[in-house]
């Protein structure tokens, strides 16, 4: 019998994505399950999709089909003498790929260790400036004494006879649908493949110790908050000799009492006098990392914001630095000597109809007009 090109199988182009294999995949995995559909050849069919996907997900199962088609899996894969299709096959097995659990996997192969997240607060003044961070992360190494196999010092693990090494064992049923191979994790072991008689006294046995490392992290300037720095390599150990995960730093920014940022930009609100807003004044304005001088014209209105450009924050990206924006807030005196008392409603005569003519003809306009109901 012929079989059938993966790629046609699946129903993809040769140029697809893992992602669109996957997701015909589970399409056509669950269109053909055998619990699902009961045509006759359903089964048939679920088992070329399994076999096509088992081939197409794998990288170099997928390279070594490219070049060499149906007869790319004699040998080397393990799969037995028939090419790709000689692998057992479980119903079970869909509800592994359907929830996320573990596969077939080899408990020996070496396997990437585990990220870690961990989250930094830092002062608002160096999430601007940027700065170089000790801090220090709990986490899981491999044990010093017993080197990661668990197994006191001049002990070495046995190979779980039950398993064989495989951490799984299969019960095998034979039904008219066909050989049902369902595997679990072996009991004896734990699905480790192996057994350690004289546990090491470092680790208890795990082969991992947990210890706290000392990381130096560079936070550059103007880093935002909610970034994550990645520092590759810092993460858990890997297992039976994988690489060691990725270190993740999520950083978190305390709020500042005068500054809050708008992008790249710094935004301050500074008080100032009616009669500061009125004649204008020069005033100093704190920047954060000291101070700059600022004019205020004649006649400025409250909410006014005046931009200094250059004194925010870097850019993260790129060259130059936002700009620091400060928004004038007019404040009404609250105590008043009677002197001062005397002078405002001297004032408050001199100007009475100010208001009124020149600047808020159209308010009170609307008001009157609010109160007639027209
Ligand atoms: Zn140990
Ligand atoms: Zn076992």
């Amino acid at each position: 019998m012929s079989k059938r090109d993966y790629y046609e199988v699946l129903g993809v182009q040769r140029t697809a994505t893992d992602e669109e294999i996957r997701k015909a995949y589970r399409k056509l995995a669950r269109k053909y399950h055998p619990d699902v559909n009961k045509e006759a050849d359903a089964e048939q069919k679920f088992k070329e999709v399994k076999e096509a996907y088992e081939v197409l997900s794998d990288p170099q199962k997928r390279a070594n089909y490219d070049r060499f088609g149906h007869a790319g899996g004699d040998g080397g894969f393990g799969m037995g003498d028939q090419g790709f299709g000689a692998t057992d096959f479980g119903f079970g097995d869909i509800f592994d790929m359907f929830f996320g659990g573990g596969r077939r996997s080899n408990p020996h192969a070496p396997k990437q260790g585990a990220d870690l997240e961990y989250r930094l607060q830092i002062e608002f003044k160096d999430a601007v400036f940027g700065k170089n961070v000790d801090v220090v992360i709990p986490r899981t190494e491999t044990c010093d004494t017993c080197f990661g196999s668990g197994a006191k010092p001049g002990t070495h693990p046995e190979t779980c006879s039950a398993c064989r090494g495989t951490g799984q064992t299969e019960v095998v049923q034979n039904t008219p649908f066909g050989r049902i191979v369902n595997r679990r994790v072996c009991h004896v072991c734990g699905g480790e493949g192996r057994i350690i008689r004289e546990k090491c006294h470092t680790c208890g046995g795990s082969g991992k110790v947990k210890r706290k490392k000392k990381i130096n992290v560079k936070i550059p300037a103007g880093i935002h908050e909610g970034a994550q720095l990645r520092v590759a390599g810092e993460g858990e150990p890997g297992i039976n000799g994988g690489p060691p995960g990725d270190l993740y730093i999520t950083i978190l920014v305390k709020p500042h009492d005068v500054f809050r940022r708008e992008g790249d930009d710094l935004v301050c609100e500074l008080p100032i006098t009616f009669g500061q807003a009125a004649l204008g004044d020069e005033v100093i304005v704190p920047t954060l990392d000291g101070r700059a001088r600022l004019k205020i014209p004649a006649g400025t209105q409250t909410g006014t914001e005046f931009r200094l450009p250059g004194k925010g924050v870097p850019r993260l990206r790129g060259y130059g630095e936002g700009d620091l924006r400060v928004k004038v807030r007019v404040v009404t005196p609250t105590k008043l000597t009677d002197e001062q008392k005397e002078a405002l409603r001297h004032f408050t005569r001199l100007c009475g109809e100010y208001i009124k003519q020149e600047q808020s003809t159209n308010f009170f306009d609307k008001m009157k007009q609010a109160f007639r109901g027209d």
